[in-house]
């Protein structure tokens, strides 16, 4: 299966996602790590990692998918999104050369999970989307050896390379920045309708456990308008069952003069979300208990509590119900 298209003026059109970078031989895309190697779009970095740590799996965030389990987080470097408030800039953007970064086979990635006994490998830190391939190759060794998959992405993809690379994950947070075109083109150089077809794809045509994340930014994505008509959408197109997490910015790489978002604001999007209808949102980046933790959608009783990132009362019988009105709560909790 290739993912790319040859012009006869010796130029290949990446079709990874939608930029379809055109690239001559020897150039790497807007991704920086695919690269036109005289023949077809390769990843010639692959295996090389930036990062390699356990982590709870709260801290992707996905908080109805296996909660307190641990997941061995990795990602590699480079992304195909222009996020001008990018958290992890120094993995994205960097211009390093990848092939003083480790290296790791895939089944390496998989022996280390297997060591720290961990249920899951998460790939993260920059958007798997741009080193699929590899994702890919770890992740069908990781599915033979018992254990689940997990991706964190922006969902800027184009639909071959999301079919094939969703159908080997078993739950996802998409992190959609916005919900304004205007904010996606000014502030991450993208097309928010892409994303949004990305959500509608996976809520309706995998098996994947979705979440969504939304890093607030003070004065740019926060107007109660925008949370408001994000919501309406989400309910109306995903349902009211896909958990919602409002994550606190803080100044970072191109965004440095805008402040860190202050509890307030997150707490407003929070209880505008709960009043649209989404059942299950969360509060990222602060230290608050009341918003970072589960609710039976019925009877409102407290079924998970957390503390940062570490579950301190856990309220669900053995079938994933509430212990009082034997109400499920949505996702996998077995
Ligand atoms: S994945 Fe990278 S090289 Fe391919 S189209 Fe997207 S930005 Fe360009």
């Amino acid at each position: 299966m290739s993912y790319y298209t040859k012009l006869d003026d010796n130029i290949i059109i990446c079709e990874v996602c939608p930029r379809r970078c055109h690239l001559r031989k020897g150039q790497s895309g807007f991704c920086h790590i695919r690269v036109n190697t005289g023949d077809m779009i390769e990843l010639p970095s692959y295996g090389h990692i930036t990062g390699l740590a356990i982590d709870p799996i709260e801290k992707k965030p996905l908080f109805h998918f296996l909660p307190s389990s641990k997941t061995l987080s990795f990602g590699t470097y480079g992304c195909n999104m222009g996020c001008k408030f990018c958290q992890n800039f120094s993995i994205t953007k960097t211009k390093d050369s990848p092939f003083n970064l480790p290296f790791f086979e895939p089944h390496n990635v998989v022996e280390q999970a297997l060591l720290h006994k961990c249920n899951s490998i998460a790939f993260t830190y920059n958007d798997p989307i741009v080193f699929f391939e590899y994702a890919l190759d770890v992740a069908k060794i990781a599915k033979s050896a018992g254990l689940k998959t997990i991706a964190v992405s922006a969902g800027y993809v184009l639909s071959k390379v999301r079919k094939d690379f969703f159908s080997y994950i078993d739950a996802v947070n998409i992190d959609l920045k916005a919900f304004s075109q205007n904010f996606y083109k000014k502030n991450c150089a993208a097309d928010i309708d892409i994303v949004l077809d990305t959500l509608k794809y996976i809520k309706k045509d995998t098996r994947c456990w979705l979440e969504i994340t939304t890093l607030l930014i003070e004065g740019e994505n926060d107007s109660p308008d925008e949370i408001s008509s994000m919501c309406d959408w989400i309910v109306k197109n995903l349902g009211e069952n896909v958990p919602l997490h409002f994550s606190a910015f803080h100044p970072a790489y191109k965004f440095l003069n805008i402040p860190a978002t202050s509890f307030q604001t997150l707490n407003n999007a929070y209880e505008l979300a709960k009043k649209k209808g989404v059942n299950y949102v969360y509060l990222g980046n602060v230290r608050d208990t009341k918003t970072s933790s589960t609710y039976c959608k019925n009877c409102g009783s407290l079924l998970i509590e957390r503390d940062w990132f570490s579950v301190t009362k856990y309220n669900l019988d053995d079938f994933g119900r509430c212990n009082i009105c034997k109400t499920p709560c949505d996702g996998f909790f077995i």
